[in-house]
């Protein structure tokens, strides 16, 4: 993480730009809930997309799936989440603020330094009525994971899509937790979005399964343009392990407020799929045909918060710099991810620029979301691109009118050249796309 990137920068520059706003901010917001503006969606579904095109897209041995977030109860009881998904709540006998036992160090009230009650054990689901009637009987959960979801379906999906294992089922949806210390803007909050990857393997392989599913996630953040020393892996203690867990690793982050979890990769061994055999009655063992066995499958987890990823991606791209005789914040967010791929900026609002930088918007924003930006002077305009982390801006000038010409200026390199206008889509595409990105090269190829 750039030593200048604060928790402030971050949340200022996410309100400023149309990435995130506090919820409900005219009522004076609702704690630890966030809505993603026209410049968070885009970013937040480029993550997804991501993600989805690496686990499953690129895969033949992971499909996808978009279940339910209400389940039947006893789902609940089954995954252990009714007895267990509990953190240790305390409260203080002065000022009555309530914290996790765990995060405290001291025993003392953070906020007053009062006493604390006894740490009594509070369950993180929330729960809600279906149907008409409030009574026990028709409580629901609101789910904590999409994980269940896919434990549930196991055996739908092997039977129809006919596939062996070792197979991955996967699942972007919303979780809920009622979170006793929400904070650090959408770092941790009570309504927030799942990316999970329920790896089911035979047992005995699941060892070396965890250890592949590790790399890859790493590797995958990387390949996003995370840098590789904001990024470490943390085993988890045996006394830390979830309730389900044989193993398990943290891959955490630099945020601003230090080293913490960015994603979870566990091997849930076959308990979940065990635990749902127990409790439905149904056999949920696999058999497995080339060996000649049947057995209950172990299951690889990697499990992300696209919120807390996309938290990460802002803050490892965000810079400060000084060019061109001014400062300029950046987001150096990899093209695929950028929420806008090109901005389309008539040099000024002169109506003889206008009908050509319209069509030059037309026909780019067909391909790709495209921006176009016609107000206060073009380095403002550049200044606001830069911010949103937009990878290319197109201008059209006076003589664009005369060659048929635009120019297009690159984010991190600010390099100028002009092409023609009938290159640009095809140029644009070629950069954009490139695996490896690194304008300076491209643009040097082409001047040569
Ligand atoms: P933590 O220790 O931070 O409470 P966890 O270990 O309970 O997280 P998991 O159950 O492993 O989290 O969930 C996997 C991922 O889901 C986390 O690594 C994180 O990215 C995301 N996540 C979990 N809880 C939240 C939350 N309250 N807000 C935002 N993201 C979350």
């Amino acid at each position: 993480m750039p030593a200048d990137v604060t928790m402030d920068k971050i949340v200022s520059l996410c309100k400023r730009r149309g990435f995130i706003f506090p919820s409900s901010e005219i009522y004076g917001g609702l704690g630890s809930c966030w809505d993603y503006g026209p410049m968070g969606v885009e970013l937040k579904r480029n993550v997804k997309n991501a993600w989805w095109r690496t686990i499953v897209q690129e895969r033949d041995d992971v499909v996808g799936i978009d279940t339910s977030i209400m389940m039947h109860p006893e789902v609940w009881k089954a995954s252990g989440h009714v007895d267990s998904f509990t953190d240790p709540l305390v409260e203080c006998k002065s000022c009555h603020l309530r914290w996790r036992a765990d995060e405290i160090e001291n025993q003392k009230c953070p906020q007053c330094g009062g006493e604390l009650t006894e740490p009594r054990m509070f369950n993180l689901m929330f729960r809600t009525f279906m149907g008409p009637l409030e009574e026990t009987a028709s409580t629901v959960y609101l789910r904590p994971e999409t994980a269940q979801g896919i434990f549930v379906n196991f055996e739908n999906v092997v039977t129809t899509s006919r596939k062996k294992l070792p197979l991955g089922i996967a699942q972007i949806g919303k979780s809920f937790r009622n979170e006793i210390t929400p904070g650090n803007f959408i770092f941790r909050t009570r309504e927030f979005e799942h990316m999970e990857l329920e790896y089911f393997v035979k047992p005995g392989t699941d060892d070396g399964w965890l250890d592949y599913w590790v790399k890859q996630r790493l590797d995958w953040y990387m390949s996003l343009g995370i840098t590789k020393e904001n990024l470490r892996l943390r085993q988890h203690g045996k006394d830390e392990l979830a309730h389900y867990a044989k193993d398990c690793y943290d891959v955490e982050y630099l945020f601003p407020m230090g080293w913490s979890e960015l994603e979870g990769i566990a091997n849930r061994s076959d308990y979940d799929l065990t635990q749902h055999a127990k409790h439905s009655g149904k056999d949920l063992s696999y058999y497995d045909g080339q060996d000649g066995e049947r057995y209950v499958p172990y299951v690889i987890e990697p499990s992300a918060g696209v919120d807390r990823s996309v938290l990460a991606f802002l803050v490892d791209s965000y810079h400060e710099e000084v060019v061109e005789g001014g400062n300029r914040v950046v987001l150096r967010l990899h093209p695929s991810l950028a929420p806008m791929k090109v901005a389309v900026l008539p040099l000024s609002r002169n109506e003889r620029l206008a009908p050509l930088a319209r069509d030059v918007y037309r026909r780019l924003c067909s391909s790709f979301m495209a921006d176009y930006d016609d107000s206060q002077s073009i380095g403002r305009r550049y200044r606001r691109q830069d911010e949103i982390g937009t990878p290319f801006c197109v201008t059209v000038d006076f003589e664009s009118l005369q060659d048929n010409q635009v120019t297009i200026r690159e984010r991190d390199s600010l390099a100028q050249i002009r092409l023609p206008l009938e290159e640009l889509d095809e140029a644009l595409r070629a950069k954009l796309s490139g695996e490896a990105f690194d304008a300076t090269t491209l643009w040097a190829t082409r001047e040569k």
